[in-house]
């Protein structure tokens, strides 16, 4: 009997713990380190974040679902790897603390044959002084933070109902961020519920952005066909912002961030500033606080983790410019290339390089989108990871891995754009591949046949039909395994 540990139940932790349990539970056992009690479905933290949705619909505790299916979940965050096991433990272990409130505080070592980390970002609010929700903005990253922001909100649309005019600043805390798109996605629903109050002509919103250009996404911008022309994706989130009035302020590093001032630095290495009295700034991503040590307790973090903190994998971590980056850079199986029987899957694995062309200011600054490894690639992941250990499982180490690698995966995402049954709307993205390939397609670097944009009321269904279909499926109610990841 093998034993599995997952750590973090995020959208690939969780999915690779039931597809773990379905592959391969019968005769071997599952267990899910997580620090959290309850499963976030963190896209639509982006209505709980306008009041649109509860903290309550867009979460659910993990507990019951776990005991349901005989995976065993502890309630601890991950502290520290021993892969080669220790002197007086020769298995390989994970080192945890509970964070469970009847054990808090306690540690254990639980041993493990595979490992699958898929404990996803560390928020770092720190990398920029007076970000987040200890400082001067307020976040959606987590459903309690949404709550917070959506309070502020209120506060913000109030003092414009009373006839007091309002700035709103809405973007990336600095300018190694990723997930552009949802902060994209907040401005325009933060837009639309000003809109729905009656206050529009109160506020000026500015969309603040790391982004060389409107509609980057950190993937580079896609080019797309719309009734019957090309079009980029750059044209077509300028005219999102031009329709809707919101200002943009593109290619920027926030520096640092004092009560109601951002003060940033832009590409030409000119500093400015820009007064908010509402602001939701996305932090920087960094690897979780997770160490490595071999059999002799000696630290070999740096063997294991790349300088972001994020698990190596079966990626060219090779230092090259931008012109020499290719296809084959991105991991395949995401397996440790040190330790087999370890793989890192969703945001914990560390990617070769950024996919939008990294810029750096004038005085030297590094202005890049990291590359975004959203809800799709990252599920996709976290079942990767078990059929690769149900291979090893039946055909040893020499067995040959599944592969699926982000310059030969496509991703969707429907970014939401103001919640309403009737009068909402969400801009529809589909590409493929993720990471552009340039040798097979020349001009564009995806397939236009299979990407894609469009926006309008029915990708606000959509978006809304993803809601309880992956909460559905996360809960693992009858036939969850056919909806795809
Ligand atoms: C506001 C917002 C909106 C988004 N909208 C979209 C969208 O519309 N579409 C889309 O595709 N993607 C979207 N994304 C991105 C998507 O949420 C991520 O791609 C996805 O959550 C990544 O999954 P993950 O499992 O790698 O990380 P997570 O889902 O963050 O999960 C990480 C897990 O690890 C746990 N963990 C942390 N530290 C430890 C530790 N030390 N030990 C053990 N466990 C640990 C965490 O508690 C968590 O359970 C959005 C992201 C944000 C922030």
């Amino acid at each position: 009997m093998a034993r599995i540990v997952i750590l973090g139940a995020g959208i690939a932790g969780h999915t690779a713990a039931l597809h773990a349990k379905r592959v391969l539970g019968r005769n071997n056992e599952v267990i899910v380190i997580s620090p959290n009690s309850q499963w976030n479905w963190i896209p639509s933290n982006i209505w709980v974040g306008v009041g649109k949705m509860t903290q309550n619909q867009v979460t659910f505790p993990l507990a019951p679902i776990y005991r349901r299916k005989g995976i065993i979940f502890h309630q601890a965050l991950a502290k520290n790897l021993y892969p080669e096991g220790d002197a007086t433990e020769s298995n390989p272990f994970v080192e945890i603390q509970y964070t469970d409130p009847s054990m808090n505080g306690l540690t254990a070592r639980i041993k493990y044959d595979f490992l699958v980390n898929a404990t996803g970002p560390k928020l770092n609010f720190a990398a920029t002084t007076g970000l987040g929700p200890d400082g001067f903005t307020v976040s959606v990253c987590t459903a309690g933070h949404a709550n917070e922001a959506s309070r502020a909100l209120k506060e913000c649309i109030s003092r414009m109902k009373e006839g007091n005019r309002q700035s709103l600043a809405i973007g990336v805390g600095h300018g190694t961020c990723t997930c552009e798109g949802a902060a994209f996605e907040y401005t325009f629903n933060v837009e639309h519920e000003i809109r729905v109050a009656g206050v529009r002509e109160l506020a000026d919103i500015t969309y603040i952005t790391n982004e060389n250009e409107l509609g980057d996404f950190g993937v580079g911008g896609l080019v797309f066909t719309q009734n019957g022309f090309q079009t980029t994706s750059e044209l077509w989130t300028q005219s999102l912002f031009r329709e809707r009035g919101i200002h943009a302020v593109v290619g920027a590093h926030v520096e640092k961030i004092e009560k109601g001032i951002i003060h940033y630095e832009l590409v030409d290495g000119s500093r400015n500033t820009l007064s908010f009295d509402f602001a939701m700034l996305l932090p920087p991503f960094r690897g979780v606080d997770l160490k490595a040590f071999d059999s002799h307790g000696i630290d070999i973090s740096e063997k294991i983790f790349a300088p972001s903190g994020f698990m190596k994998v079966d990626a060219d971590y090779t230092a090259k410019p931008y012109e020499q980056w290719r296809t084959e850079d991105w991991p395949k199986t995401y397996q440790n290339p040190t330790f087999p029987n370890m793989y890192a899957v969703g945001i914990a694995f560390a990617p070769p390089h950024q996919i939008s062309k990294p810029l750096k200011s004038a005085n030297g600054t590094l202005i890049a989108p990291s590359p975004p490894r959203t809800g799709m690639p990252s599920g996709i992941m976290g079942k990767l990871a078990i059929l690769s250990i149900r291979e090893v499982l039946a055909h040893g180490p020499d067995a040959i891995l599944p592969t699926a690698s982000m310059s030969d995966m496509g991703a969707a995402c429907v970014a939401s754009a103001g919640s309403g049954l009737r009068k909402g709307s969400a801009a529809s993205m589909t590409m493929y591949p993720i990471v552009p390939d340039y040798v097979k397609y020349p001009n564009t670097g995806r397939s236009l046949e299979d990407t894609f944009g469009e926006i309008g009321l029915s990708g606000h269904w959509i978006k809304l039909l993803l809601h309880y279909m992956f909460i559905y499926k996360a809960k693992a109610r009858l036939g969850w395994s056919f909806i795809p990841e």
